[in-house]
């Protein structure tokens, strides 16, 4: 079998580009190794919960979430983050201590003392550090802020999205608009100012989801992608042939393809593209994903004593606790748990603690009810019980993340017609996927559009005699680029 495109890994990253490149007129094959697409979207209903396994909101800041959920007609079962949501906590000494949202909820709460307060204001007179040092956040925030806010808020935070270490995570891979506005404005806190005041937004908590879950997502791109999609399919090679690629799927065959977009985890990708991109495969080998587990628990709400009005809790490193934190599910959207219960869960592991990650799920159903005991007043019999392994949970963007990347963005330029996308380039969130993937097509087709240009067709060009590919398309959203991207997705991502 013969395709223009073939994408590798059927989650949302090879999904959204699979549907970009199909609008744009490529004879796509999607190739997923589990029996579903949507990777680690996962939603699942039992028992009148509904259960997120992996992610569970998207960022209503990324235009590209907002668009493609108006796209694919989903907006009239999109949930917004309730509004009564005022506040989210922290854990302090054992206890949680809420944070109202906005920008001076931490000055206002009691969660920091005194001298840190007055300390985070330094940041307005500080001068700028070197540029050049690949800093991580823990560093680069203790610097701006103080240590009590870097270690306090900061490293919760860094642990409660990328499942990390502030202390081992590069601040300009996952914060680089920190480092912009303190190159720019000499502090972080004057630039946030500035651009407020020129109407410029900013990361912030507008959250959204659908009614049955995130996997509402996938499940729509892969309807809209019909028999594109191939599942319980594992490609275990990659090889160039005379004219693109040919791509082992053991002893399901072999399929031909123009060009390949690899979507799948970076361990994976790593694999997979060591014969053709040795240098690509060394770069993503580096890239490290410590297990994770989520325990989705549902109470009857009389067993709860907290009021849950919040998001969740995270905690910081300091507090020793088993649980890097939590969502209170049931009152982030409607219709996460029958009437008269409520939902929370939990997420144990990272690079904080992967070996807790690894235990069975009975001691982490275990953990996390202790957790819950003692965090929210959590008591008896949960009515239900769930947990989720994730072996390889999210990628760390360590120190040194953006040289990395820079070589991983260039495959197409060592191997004509090799694409690479996915979680580890522009931040983990789903939404960061989407940006990404919308520049992976993009990429794709101007590599297509470029072959035609020359007008000989060579190793890795798309077929040139596919009316559908010329400039200007149905569904072009932009002009073919022949450069791949390096770091653009991530300033729309809302890092
Ligand atoms: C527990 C958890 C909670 C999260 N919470 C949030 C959240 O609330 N909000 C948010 O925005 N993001 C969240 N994220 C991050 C986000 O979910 C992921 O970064 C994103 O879904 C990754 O999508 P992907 O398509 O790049 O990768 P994946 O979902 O990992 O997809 C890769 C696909 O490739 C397939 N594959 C692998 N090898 C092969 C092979 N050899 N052949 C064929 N197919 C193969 C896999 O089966 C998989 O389907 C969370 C992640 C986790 C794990």
């Amino acid at each position: 079998m013969t395709a223009d495109v073939v994408v590798i890994g059927g989650g949302i990253s090879g999904l959204a580009t699979a549907h970009d490149l199909k609008q744009r007129g490529h004879r796509v094959v999607v190739l997923e190794r589990q029996a579903l697409p949507g990777g680690n979207a996962i939603s699942e209903r039992r028992s009148g919960f509904l259960m997120e396994h992996g992610p569970s909101t998207m960022s209503a800041h990324v235009p590209v979430a907002n668009e493609i959920s108006r796209d694919l007609g989903l907006d009239h079962e999109r949930c917004d983050l309730g509004d009564g949501i005022r506040r989210r906590y922290l854990v302090s000494r054992g206890m949680l201590a809420a944070i109202p949202m906005g920008p001076f909820g931490l000055l206002s709460a009691n969660y920091l003392s005194p001298l840190a307060k007055m300390r985070m204001l330094a940041d307005f007179f500080l001068p700028h550090g070197s540029d050049g040092d690949d800093e991580t956040v823990m560093d680069f925030c203790s610097r701006r802020f103080g240590q009590e806010f870097a270690e306090r808020v900061i490293d919760p935070l860094v642990a409660g999205i990328y499942g990390g270490r502030a202390s081992e995570l590069s601040v300009s891979a996952i914060f680089p608009k920190l480092v912009a506005l303190e190159k720019e404005y000499g502090s972080v806190s004057l630039g946030i100012m500035h651009r407020r005041r020129e109407g410029g937004k900013m990361p912030g908590s507008r959250l959204f989801s659908w009614r049955d879950g995130i996997a509402t997502l996938p499940g729509r791109l892969a309807r809209r992608l019909g028999k594109t999609i191939r599942t319980g399919v594992t490609v275990r090679r990659i090889l160039p042939s005379h004219d693109g690629f040919d791509i082992d799927v053991g002893n399901k065959g072999r399929l031909q393809a123009k060009a390949v977009v690899i979507a799948t985890q970076a361990h994976v990708t790593a694999q997979l593209i060591s014969k053709i991109d040795p240098e690509g495969a060394g770069a993503a080998e580096r890239i490290q994903a410590p297990p994770l587990a989520v325990v989705f628990l549902g109470f009857p709400r009389r067993n709860v004593a907290h009021p849950l009005d919040g998001l969740g809790f995270l905690t910081s490193e300091a507090e020793n606790r088993n649980i890097i934190g939590a969502q209170f599910c049931s009152t982030m959207f409607p219709h996460r748990a029958p009437e008269g219960q409520v939902a929370v869960c939990a997420y144990i592991g990272g690079a904080r603690a992967p070996d807790l990650a690894r235990l069975p799920a009975s001691d982490l159903i275990g953990l996390a009810r202790a957790e819950f005991r003692d965090l929210i007043g959590a008591v008896g019999e949960p009515s239900l019980a769930r947990v989720r392994h994730w072996p390889l949970g999210l990628p760390q963007y360590a120190s040194g993340h953006r040289a990395l990347i820079e070589k991983l963005g260039t495959a197409d330029r060592r191997h004509g017609g090799l694409f690479l996308t996915g979680n580890y380039f522009a931040g983990p969130s789903v939404a960061s996927c989407l940006c990404v993937a919308q520049e992976t097509a993009l990429a794709v087709h101007g590599h297509a559009v470029d072959c035609r240009r020359q007008g000989r067709r060579k190793t890795g060009c798309l077929d040139q005699s596919d009316g559908a590919l010329r400039d200007g398309s149905p569904g072009h959203r932009g002009k073919p680029r022949r450069t791949r991207r390096s770091f653009r997705a991530m300033d729309r991502s809302g890092s």
